[in-house]
């Protein structure tokens, strides 16, 4: 690669990454594709992808098991064989891989393999691949697993969601740190392949951050299939010297008396799940003069430039929220705005969260209580449950509720949140109706076939306008 000059070099081939070079070269920029691992970054092989293939079967399991009686299908001789979902779900992960690396040949792109570091704000040096120079050069290192200081992962005992993903056993007892999404979703696959689970949380609810209406519906909904949720449990310590793992933690939260004194628990296994760090501390920033802030994410402007103008960084590795989608499209804004191409900066208050556990969970835009302290007494909140929902109720999935913020003077939509079937999908109407700038009256006049569960944000459009037809 010596002596070759691109327009651009992006870092990291992650959701973020090779989505910018596709742009890239659309754009009719040459450019190259630097990556250590392998791509499609942590989402296709570590994260998104090979959890929602596990996720697919824990939802198999949960059917037969909830609803499978109302059938008349029986599910006394079902098997599980943990082993083969995760053969199943790295065979997903490669295979996705590969058509990365197709799209890639496909678009002219360079990839070129090996850890960069920046030597120049037009520079890199890569192990095992010689100096990169580049007009522009775009980080998208993404982030990894955090690690509380005093922890060991051992890849057995103690795991974070990269060993989880790659083993094949299912322990006896699981104990989850964290009810974040990574937490919510092993906790849910581990209890329906057959692990008594418990999860830690430090918030006073699951999902922190997230409405709690939602938290707490997906926290009874948990109860319901038997996963125990401590909430307000702040971990302590991790003994894994014994013949089990033993927990501390202190509770403050609604667990019996005995928890909140108890302050201990014995597992087989744990998983940490509390958080990311940006892989951010190996580039050579600090010598450019790019600044990152004080957990080490990168600190940029509304597109995407680091201090040093022809140095940009998007995705995980320049904050929050650490979503495969938001990376993309930061990095398809950033490409094009170097382009010259005339386009909005990206909103990141408009970026859907969404979790695949049974009941799912999405959300988009501002929370209630978010909401209330911005708008006061304009918001009006419109509620519908899936138990009237005549789809939901069919399938057996009744529980759950959508519920959408507006604004009631205007009827803007301010946020929706959604905790029941099909949720991850029904978000999207809502996110493009808040892009489009519409209003509960254009929601409410478009046409929703029936029965469908896309019905639920039609009726809680109908409920913010005080016009509830089925609930
Ligand atoms: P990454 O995907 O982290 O990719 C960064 C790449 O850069 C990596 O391949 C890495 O090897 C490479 N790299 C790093 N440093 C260098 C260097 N110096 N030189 C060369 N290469 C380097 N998000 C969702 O939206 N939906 C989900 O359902 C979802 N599920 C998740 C489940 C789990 C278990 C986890 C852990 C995460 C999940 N996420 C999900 C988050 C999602 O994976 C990340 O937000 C996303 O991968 C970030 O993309 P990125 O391109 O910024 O970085």
């Amino acid at each position: 690669m010596d002596g070759v000059q691109y327009d651009l070099a992006v870092v990291g081939a992650g959701p973020g990454g090779y989505v910018a070079a596709i742009r890239g070269a659309q754009l009719g920029l040459r450019v190259a594709l630097v990556e250590a691992e392998h791509p499609g970054g942590v989402c296709l092989n570590w994260g998104c992808i090979p959890t929602k293939a596990l996720l697919t079967g824990a939802e198999l399991v949960d059917s037969l098991r909830s609803n499978g009686p109302a059938f008349g299908i029986h599910s006394d001789v079902v098997t599980l064989d943990y082993g083969r979902a995760v053969d199943h779900s790295r065979r997903v992960a490669g295979r996705l891989s590969k058509g990365v690396e197709s799209l890639l040949r496909k678009n002219r792109i360079d990839w070129v393999a090996g850890f960069a570091k920046l030597t120049s704000g037009t520079s890199l040096d890569v192990s095992g691949a010689g100096s990169i120079g580049a007009r522009s050069i775009l980080l998208a290192t993404g982030s990894r697993e955090w690690v509380p200081p005093g922890v060991e992962v051992d890849g057995q005992r103690v795991l974070t969601s990269k060993e989880a993903l790659a083993s094949r056993t299912i322990p006896a007892r699981l104990l989850v740190i964290g009810a974040g999404a990574v937490g919510v979703e092993f906790a849910y696959v581990y209890a329906m392949y057959g692990a008594q689970v418990t999860i830690l949380e430090m918030a006073d609810q699951m999902l922190p951050g997230a409405d709690p209406d939602v938290a707490l519906a997906l926290e009874s909904e948990f109860a319901r299939k038997g996963i125990k949720v401590l909430t307000g449990a702040r971990f302590e310590n991790i003994d894994a010297s014994g013949s089990e793992v033993r927990v501390e933690y202190q509770c403050e939260g609604r667990g019996s008396e005995e928890e909140a004194r108890g302050a201990s628990i014995a597992v087989d296994q744990v998983l940490v799940a509390i958080g990311r760090r940006p892989n951010s501390a190996d580039l050579g920033l600090d010598p450019l003069g790019i600044e990152t802030d004080a957990r080490g994410f990168v600190v940029t402007d509304a597109w995407h430039t680091t201090q040093l103008q022809t140095v940009l960084a998007i995705g995980d590795v320049a904050g929050g929220p650490l979503l495969a989608h938001k990376a993309s499209e930061q990095g398809i804004a950033a490409v094009e705005h170097l382009a010259g191409i005339e386009r909005p900066p990206l909103d990141l208050s408009r970026v859907p969260a969404c979790i695949y556990a049974q009941p799912q969970v999405a959300s988009v835009g501002l929370t209630e209580a978010a909401a209330r302290a911005e708008w006061g007494d304009r918001v009006r909140v419109g509620k519908f449950p899936f138990a009237a929902s005549g789809k939901a109720v069919a399938a057996g999935h009744a529980a759950g509720f959508a519920k959408l913020i507006v604004d009631g003077e205007m009827g803007e939509i301010l946020g929706a949140h959604v905790i029941g079937a099909g949720a991850t999908e029904l978000i999207a109407e809502v996110s493009l109706a808040m892009q489009l700038e519409a209003t509960t009256r254009e929601l409410i006049h478009t046409i929703h076939a029936h029965p469908t569960l896309s019905e639920a944000i039609w009726e809680s459009a109908l409920a913010a306008e005080g016009r509830s037809l089925n609930s």
